[in-house]
This record gives C-alpha cells, structure tokens and sequence, in this order.
C-alpha cells in the first residue's frame, strides 16, 4: 500500500520533464494517473503504458490544451469519470519566451499568462468542488525561482510565476479547514530534456565546452553549480502528499541550490 492507493493525480504538462517525474512518483505511491501534454502520440503511449507496467496502477492521458478553460474542466472530468476522484492536481504544465519587454509578442505574453498561471486557475476551479466532497485533497503547483525573483526578459514567466506564488495562498486560505492544501514549489534549474537540448547550441554559439556551458551559463545564478533533478522535485511534491505535511499550506517551497537565498 502506498500513501496514494486508491487516489488520483492528475498532472499537467506530464508528458515530459518534471511533470513526468510528478506522475512516475506519484504511481509508485499507488495513484492512478491522468496524464496531460503535447507530444508524439506514440511517445505519449509509452510513457503512458510503462506507468501501468511498473507501477500496477492505471493512467490515461487527457489531451487538453492548457490555453483552453473548457478543455482544461474536460480533463478533470475525465479523471473524475475514469477513476472516480481527482484527489491530487499537480498544475505543472509551462511554456518559455525570452525577449527584451519593449518586443515581448503579444501573442508570447498571452500564451505564457495563459498555460503558465490561468491554467492552475481553471484546473482548480473544477477540481475543488470533488475535493470538497470527499473532504481531502492536494493542490501544487509548479512555480519556479521565478516566482521569488526576476531575471531580465523574461517578462511574462516571472510575471505569471509570481502569479501563481499568490494564487496558491489564496487557495490555501480559502481551503484551510476542508482538509485540502494547497503549494507552489519554487525550482532552480532542473535538468530536463528542455534544458540538455540547449547545451550543444550553446557550445557551439560560446565556444565552450560541455562543462563550461553548465557552470558558467545555465548555473551561473545557482550556487551549488549542480542542477536539480526533476526526481528530486517530485520526491518534495510526494511529501506534500503524505499526512506529515497535513499542516503545509500556503507555502512557496524552494528547490534552487541556494539561488533565492542570495
Ligand atoms: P518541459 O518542456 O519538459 O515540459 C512542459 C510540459 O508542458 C510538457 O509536457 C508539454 O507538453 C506541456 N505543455 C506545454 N504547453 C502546453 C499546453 N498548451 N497544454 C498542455 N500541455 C502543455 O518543461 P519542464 O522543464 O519539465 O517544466 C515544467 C514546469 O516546471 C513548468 O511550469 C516550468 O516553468 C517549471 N520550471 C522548470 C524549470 C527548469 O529548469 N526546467 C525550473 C523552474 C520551473
């Protein structure tokens, strides 16, 4: 028996990175899955399959667009319909942009706003009343150390992460005595197959090697000079689940190799 037998979880954005980590971990606990994000629908299968192979649960995959409010209440329905509970919502799915504010896109900044903050509003809008009901349930929500602190260009990420430290303490206020809780978890730079596509660009642009790309680039803000791991963020999101963190709530947990601490 695992701490979420009998529960499910459903992730956004778990396709791939640290979402997948969230839904492997979550299945070892012994939830049920739905699975959410773009991709390759063969890829989609194999993640989707190895779930139930090595973890003996059940997991499908909901194809919502997180741009779309009703697509987005579709797939908690379909947790809901499927397994009969959505008792863990993991809002993870992001997207990224990088330009200076005055030539930020229009349509950059929408999509960013969009997946990045409305969709954990419109996740936990439809997933709360079942939560309610049952009286227990788990809100986090993926923000990053962009919900702490700025970094130039990046206008509409730190914008909506900084969006999603406030949404989750007004959530976590709201669902206090229901038994529900409510966290953002705040990472540094994880190493995800996003961030290891950047590296041999990178090398070539810099003339740098492999390991000069990783220390003086991409881990320059973060002092340990390692990455996390996307398993390490799932382990943390694990315990949020688990009744030791009963009385978590509200909080913006850091992840970042001591990068907010600066
Ligand atoms: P990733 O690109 O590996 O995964 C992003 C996931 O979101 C994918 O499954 C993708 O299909 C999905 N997605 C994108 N647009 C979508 C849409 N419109 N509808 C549905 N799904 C959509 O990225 P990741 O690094 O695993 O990032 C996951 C979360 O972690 C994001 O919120 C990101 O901002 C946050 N984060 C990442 C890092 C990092 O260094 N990788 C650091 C801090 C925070």
């Amino acid at each position: 028996m695992g701490i979420l037998t009998g529960k499910t979880a459903v992730v956004t954005g778990s396709t791939s990175g640290i979402g997948l980590a969230y839904a492997r971990a979550f299945a070892g606990a012994g939830a049920n899955i739905v699975l959410n994000g773009m991709g390759a629908a063969a890829d989609i299968e194999k993640e989707r399959s190895a779930i139930e192979t090595d973890f003996g649960v059940k997991a499908v995959h909901s194809p919502a667009d997180m741009t779309r409010p009703a697509e987005i209440a579709g797939m908690i329905a379909l947790g809901e319909s499927t397994f009969g509970s959505v008792d863990v919502l993991v809002n993870n799915a992001g997207i990224q942009f990088v330009s200076p504010v005055e030539d930020f896109p229009i349509e950059k900044w929408d999509a960013i706003i969009a997946i990045n903050l409305s969709s954990a509003f419109h996740g936990i809008r439809a997933a709360v009343p079942g939560m309610k009901k049952r009286g227990w349930g788990r809100i986090i929500n993926t923000a990053s150390a962009h919900s702490l602190v700025a970094s130039p260009f990046k206008s509409a990420y730190v914008s909506a992460k900084h969006g999603i430290a406030g949404l989750t303490k007004t959530v976590a206020l709201e669902l206090a005595t229901h038994k529900i809780t409510c966290n953002c978890i705040s990472p540094g730079y994880v190493w995800t197959p996003l961030v290891e596509k950047q590296i041999p660009d990178t090398m070539k642009a810099r003339n740098l090697t492999k390991e000069q790309v990783i220390r003086d680039v991409l881990l320059q803000a973060q002092p340990t000079k390692e990455f996390v791991t996307s398993e390490q963020v799932a382990a943390l999101a694990l315990f949020l689940c688990g009744d030791d963190a009963a009385q978590i709530t509200g909080t913006n947990l850091s992840i970042d190799g001591g990068w907010t601490a600066g």
